[in-house]
Order: C-alpha cells, then sequence, then structure tokens
C-alpha cells in the first residue's frame, strides 16, 4: 500500500481539491476492505463503511476518538503502549489481532499498517487496512483441532500398532518357546519310549538268562540283546577261563572288525582299572585289544557274585570332550552288564553245582549216576548212527594191600593217581567214572571191540607207570584188570553192558589180574 497523504482525505479548501478528496473518499468507502487512518495519537481520522461493519461503530462514532475507546479498548496497557510506540514508528506492519466490537464481541483481524506522510514527508499518523479473520481463524483451530486429533488418534494407533507389534512378538515368543517344549516333551516321549523299550528287551533278557541251563544259551541271548540295543555298533563279550589268565570271545555282533579270539587281561584298561573304560575317536589311552586306532568304544567289566567274570567291548561314540557315550547309550551299556553279570555267576554257580554233583570228590572223574546217563545217551545216539560203544571196568589189584601198608591216605592218593593217569588217556568225548569203591568205569563211543581192547591195554600199562610216590615214601607200581562189554554185541542197554563187563572183568581177576578180558558172549573179530 502507497501513502496517502491526509490532505487527500482531509478537505484542504479549494474546490477542485475538495472534489478530488471527495471521490478519494468514496473510492476509500468502496475499496472493500475496513480502512481505518489515525494519527500519532491513535486517535481516528478516518472510518470508512467495511470499518463500521467490521467493528460496529459508526463513523460519527469513530471519527475524532482514540482507538482505546474504539475496538482496542480490550487492549492492555502494555499492548496498547505497542500500538502506539507502532503507529509513530511509521514503518510498515503486518499483523493478526483480537479486537473488540461494539457489542462485546472479540474478533479476529488481520492489519496491515502503513504511516501517513504529510506533503513535506512528515509522518503524521497512520493507515490501516483489517479485514476479519475470525471465521478464518476459526477454521484454522479446526483444523488445527482436528489435526492435533488426528495426531492424537495417529500416535493412538502407532501406539496400538506397536503394543500390537510387541503382543506379535510376545505371541511368536511364546509360539516358538512352545514349539521348542513340545520338541523337546517329544524328545522325552521318544526317550521314555526307547528306555521302556530297552527296558523290556533287558527284562526279557534277564529271565531268558534266568532260564538258560547252558553257557552257549546264555551268549546267544546277550548277542541277540547286544544287537538289538546298540543295533548301529558291533560289540563282543568277553568271559575269562577258568584258569583266568586269559579271556575268550564268547560272542559277538554286527560287522565291525572282527576282536581277537582271546585276550590278556593285563591288554585291556577296564580290566586293569576294574572299572569301565570309554576311548573317543583318535583317544590315546587305548586298550591293547582294539586295534582300530581311530574308532570310539567302551570296555566293561562284567561282574558277578563280586568277581569279574568277562568283559563288554562295544564299538560306541564316544564324546571326546566329555570322554562319555551319549547318557542313554551309557544307561544302556551298564543295564546290559548289569544284568548279564548276575546271570552269567549265576549259570557258573549251577555248572559248579552240576560239575560238584556229577563228579566224585576224591579223583575228579564223573560219578555212577553220570556214568549210566552218559551211557543211556550214548547208546541212543549209537542206535541212530549204528555205531559201537564200548563200555570198559576197571579194578585196581589188590587195592587193599596200599591201604593195608601204606595207610587209608595213600590209597586215597593212589586211586586219584591212577584216575589222573586214566583221564589222560583217553579222549575227550570218552567218559570215565568211577563206578565204586577203587573200582572205575570207561564209555568208548564209537570204539569197536578191537579198538576198546587196543586202549585198555596200552592203559594197563600206563598204569604200571604211574608214579605213587607219596610223602616220601614210594610204592609198588601198581596194576589193574579190565572187562570190556560192546554195543550192541553184548547188550543194547546200560545195564546189561555194565554187567557184561563187570563178568569180563571178573575173568580178568580170576585168571591172574593185569589183563584185558572180553565178555564172554563176544568173539574177537
Ligand atoms: P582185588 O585185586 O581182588 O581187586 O583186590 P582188592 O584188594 O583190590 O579188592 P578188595 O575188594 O578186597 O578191596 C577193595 C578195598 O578198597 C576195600 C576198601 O577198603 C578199599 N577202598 C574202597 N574205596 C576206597 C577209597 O575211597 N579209599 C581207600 N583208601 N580205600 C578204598
Ligand atoms: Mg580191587
Ligand atoms: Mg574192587
Amino acid at each position: 500500500m502507497g501513502d496517502v497523504r491526509p490532505h487527500v482525505v482531509r478537505s484542504a479548501g479549494s474546490g477542485e481539491a475538495e472534489a478530488h478528496a471527495y471521490e478519494l473518499t468514496q473510492v476509500l468507502a468502496q475499496i472493500g476492505e475496513a480502512v481505518i487512518v489515525k494519527d500519532l495519537d491513535a486517535v481516528v481520522t478516518f472510518w470508512n463503511r467495511e470499518a463500521v461493519s467490521l467493528y460496529g461503530f459508526s463513523a460519527q462514532e469513530a471519527i475524532g476518538r482514540p482507538l482505546r475507546e474504539l475496538h482496542a479498548a480490550d487492549l492492555s496497557e502494555a499492548d496498547y503502549a505497542r500500538v502506539l510506540a507502532r503507529v509513530r514508528a511509521g514503518k510498515p506492519t503486518s499483523s493478526a489481532a483480537d479486537r473488540r466490537r461494539r457489542n462485546g464481541e472479540t474478533i479476529r483481524v488481520a492489519l496491515n499498517t502503513a504511516p501517513l506522510l504529510d506533503i513535506h514527508g512528515q509522518l503524521v499518523g497512520e493507515i490501516t487496512i483489517a479485514r476479519d479473520v475470525t471465521a478464518l481463524r476459526r477454521t484454522e483451530e479446526a483444523l488445527r483441532a482436528a489435526h492435533a486429533k488426528l495426531q492424537a488418534r495417529l500416535a493412538a494407533i502407532r501406539d496400538a500398532n506397536d503394543k500390537l507389534t510387541d503382543e506379535i512378538a510376545a505371541r511368536q515368543k511364546a509360539d516358538a518357546a512352545m514349539r521348542r517344549n513340545n520338541q523337546e516333551l517329544a524328545g522325552t516321549v521318544r526317550q521314555l519310549e526307547a528306555f521302556h523299550r530297552d527296558g523290556e528287551m533287558l527284562s526279557r533278557m534277564a529271565e531268558l538268562l534266568q532260564s538258560c541251563t547252558q553257557r552257549d544259551e546264555a551268549y546267544a541271548i546277550v548277542r541277540e540283546t547286544g544287537a538289538r540295543l546298540f543295533p548301529d555298533s558291533s560289540g563282543s563279550l568277553f568271559i575269562y577261563r577258568e584258569s583266568r589268565d586269559v579271556l575268550e570271545q564268547a560272542t559277538s555282533w554286527g560287522n565291525g572288525p572282527a576282536a581277537d579270539a582271546t585276550l590278556g587281561p593285563e591288554e585291556c584298561w577296564a580290566l586293569r582299572l576294574g572299572s569301565p573304560h570309554f576311548v573317543a575317536a583318535h583317544g590315546t589311552i587305548r586298550c591293547r585289544h582294539a586295534h582300530a586306532d581311530t574308532a570310539s568304544y567302551v570296555c566293561l567289566p562284567v561282574q558277578g557274585q563280586g568277581q569279574v567274570l568277562g568283559l563288554l567291548y562295544v564299538a560306541v561314540d564316544v564324546d571326546p570332550s566329555s570322554m562319555r557315550p551319549a547318557r542313554d547309550t551309557e544307561q544302556r551299556l551298564r543295564a546290559l552288564t548289569d544284568r548279564v553279570g548276575p546271570a552269567l555267576a549265576n549259570l557258573k554257580l549251577r555248572d559248579a553245582l552240576r560239575e560238584l554233583a556229577l563228579r566224585d570228590g576224591l579223583t575228579g572223574l564223573y560219578n555212577r549216576r553220570y556214568l549210566e546217563d552218559a551211557l543211556s545217551r550214548e547208546l541212543h545216539r549209537a542206535e541212530r548212527g549204528h555205531s559201537p560203544v564200548s563200555v570198559v571196568m576197571i579194578d585196581i589189584d589188590h587195592f587193599k594191600s596200599f591201604n593195608d601198608k601204606f595207610g587209608h591216605d595213600a590209597g586215597d592218593f593212589v586211586l586219584s593217581a591212577i584216575a589222573r593217569t586214566i583221564s589222560k588217556s583217553i579222549r575227550p568225548s570218552d567218559i570215565a567214572c568211577r563206578y565204586g569203591g577203587e573200582e572205575l568205569a570207561l564209555v568208548l563211543p564209537d570204539a569197536s571191540l578191537d579198538i576198546a581192547v587196543e586202549r585198555a591195554n596200552h592203559m594197563r600199562l600206563v598204569i604200571q607207570e604211574t608214579n605213587l610216590t607219596h610223602l616220601g615214601q614210594t610204592m609198588p607200581a601198581p596194576t589193574a584188570s579190565f572187562g570190556i562189554a560192546v554195543y550192541p554185541a553184548n547188550g543194547t542197554k546200560p545195564a546189561d553192558l555194565l554187567k557184561a563187563a563187570d563178568q569180563a572183568l571178573y575173568r580178568a581177576k580170576k585168571e591172574g589180574r593185569d589183563r584185558v578180558c572180553v565178555a564172554a558172549e563176544t568173539l574177537p573179530t
């Protein structure tokens, strides 16, 4: 806005100028914006029609009165002082402010001011163009409120979203935890099932082992159970020999490298230490019997009745850091040895008892009851195989005189020495027993009469060479008489054959002792 010279608005006196001022006044009245002119004391000098409708004061009311009494009535002293300062500063300004209408209503106005200069360029007042922006402000406020609301809403949504994201994350975490839990549970169930299966298998094995009457049966059961408990690993069971200087492989499973058939107790750390020995792949403290120097394995002593009976050797995985197999594997290994040990000890005990029941205490030969059973078995076999069986009765000659001359102990010594001599000169398949007193009997399966005679004569000669030195005294060389009967020529039943052999022995005695006689009915071929 350009400067407006007051003389243009105010009547200057000359007719032409007055006309011009009048025209200008009309222009200012029609301009469409409130135009207010005031002097340096803010006293209104011009107030157009728009100013009337904006502030409600008529031109008559306004002109000649300071703003303080008009629309600036509500301003604080400080604000009004600022208005006065602005007017007197003579600088164009642009602002928005609250003003009061005549009826007390507050309105918002946008103000543009320009200094009013006189013809000499002297500041004499201020021209203000005011526009009602109350509605605009309300719209703006509404907009701001809407914006704030929107922001708040957005913030709430963002909050909710964050919460939701958190919830989803928490849910996912919970889901993952649940899945993990489920997996763990499934693992535990699987483990329990396996444990149960193993337990059943092991109980079944223990049950079977208890009903075993022979070691071979027991070993077969251990092999099968071992193969089922450790299907991916080979294993072997070694058992101490009676002499306890060596262990023999009793059974094995799996197709790993074949273990040695025997091993010395000093070749195994588990046997030396008396506790399980675990070796990881490439482990250095290896047993000498474990040849594959890269594979992992375990050795467990098998114990029963307070004695180490053998060794279980299984090629399972062993963790190189913990130096242990997997927990369930170790449990299975221990469960297996824990059950095999006592079962084998039982069998051993049973064997010992059976031996005790079948053997004669003095000579170590079988007793008469065993001989009769064994003879009966051999006769059945011979019948099926159409093979001969010879029965030899042996009686020590003048045995009474040993007792009489050297004492009963010496007699016992003679008896057991001759029994040893006879045991040494028979085959493993032959059966030697103490038939009673100083009378012995032999069953020679597959031996024909000729062979039996030959072998009896051989024994007769060997008996003569038996060294009989007892407690420092040397006794005279013993002799014995032999009676032989053969199946089927002299009988088909044990009793008949024994009787026939006894009769032959009686003849041998009668004919002078230290000789071999065959049953009468039989003719030498
Ligand atoms: P023969 O040549 O006729 O067989 O004469 P013998 O002395 O061997 O026969 P006899 O039947 O007269 O005597 C057998 C003796 O064997 C009688 C018995 O005291 C003795 N005897 C039987 N069993 C044992 C034993 O376990 N220990 C000892 N020391 N003597 C026994
Ligand atoms: Mg005799
Ligand atoms: Mg006799």
